[in-house]
């Protein structure tokens, strides 16, 4: 049988970002210089990358207390620094690789504390990127992440009438921009200072645009990892034929069989060689044809 032509169209840039590679090479070269190393959660959301520095000698842990010992990394996200300064008092050493753009987030919170702003974040408040910016301001801070959210902190009085405004770094503008337009009818004044990774949204415009001139949109990346979920969900509004794999294994030949043109994403934490293989995947395979009974 012949093998049906495809042609796989991919996205300017796959694979990690800079932020991601920093904190992976910096974990990397604390495990080559020190003897006990260790991380709060998963320095990526990807399995085999985590699997591969755990091989090295890294532990996962949920969090320290004052009987622990060795060398704390902090992942890409960034910690509340009331946690690192803590650490540094109980005599661990610290290797920061929290990405510069996230401590940007952070700077710009703490400016539009100092200047008199209610803080509002659009963003998870559960994401470990958030729960570092809320520990880095003085006052606790608004976070909103739907309309409906900000609807309920407006009526009970959690919103103010001078706010300013961030974004998570991997959060969607198109979203952002929504609850943003939302708010210029609750509150006097709003300071917006756009927190959003230009990687990230040089990966979503390019997605979407992918997404709209293709058959079939396949977004790789960990299902744990939250800009890999929210480019799979943009790339779907946009094409509703958006499949989201962790892996080629993941992708069945079902989804492609029929389709000429293949778009091919990745999240910001999918190694390169697991897109490739799905783009090899999606170009060269075919079922082994059934063998007739005797
Ligand atoms: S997505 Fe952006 S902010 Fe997050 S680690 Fe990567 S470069 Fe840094």
């Amino acid at each position: 049988m012949a093998i049906k032509e495809r042609k796989v169209i991919m996205a300017k840039e796959v694979g990690f970002c800079f932020g991601v590679k920093r904190a992976i090479n910096l974990t990397r070269q604390a495990l080559s210089e020190r003897e006990d190393v260790f991380i709060l959660g998963d320095l990526v959301h990807n399995k085999r990358v985590t699997d591969e520095l755990e091989g090295k000698g890294l532990r996962k842990e949920e969090d320290y207390d004052e009987n622990s010992s060795g060398t704390m990394v902090i992942r890409a996200h960034g910690l509340p620094k009331a946690k690192i300064q803590m650490a540094k008092t109980i005599g661990l050493e610290v290797v920061d690789a929290t990405c510069p753009i996230v401590l940007r987030a952070q700077e710009a919170a703490q400016m539009l504390e100092r200047d008199g702003y209610q803080v509002v974040i659009v963003g998870d408040e559960n994401h470990a990127e958030i729960k570092g910016i809320l520990g880095a301001l003085e006052q606790p801070a608004l976070v909103v992440d739907s309309i409906e959210e900000l609807h309920t902190a407006k009526a009970s009085y959690k919103l103010l009438r001078k706010v300013g405004v961030i974004f998570q770094t991997t959060h969607a503008l198109e979203l952002c921009n929504e609850i943003v337009n939302e708010m210029l009818m609750m509150c006097k004044e709003i300071r917006i200072i756009n927190t959003i990774c230009r990687p990230v949204q040089n990966r979503q415009d390019d997605a979407v645009e992918l997404a709209s001139r293709v058959q079939l949109m396949i977004v790789v990346g960990s299902a744990t990892s939250a800009n890999t979920m929210e480019l799979a969900a943009l790339c779907r509004h946009h094409n509703p034929n958006t499949v989201h794999v962790q892996n080629a294994e993941e992708l069945q030949y079902e989804t492609f069989r029929d389709v000429e043109v293949v778009g091919l994403a990745s999240g910001l934490s999918t190694p390169e060689d697991l897109v490739e293989a799905v783009r090899v995947k999606v170009l060269t395979y075919e079922p082994e044809p059934a063998t007739a009974a005797v």
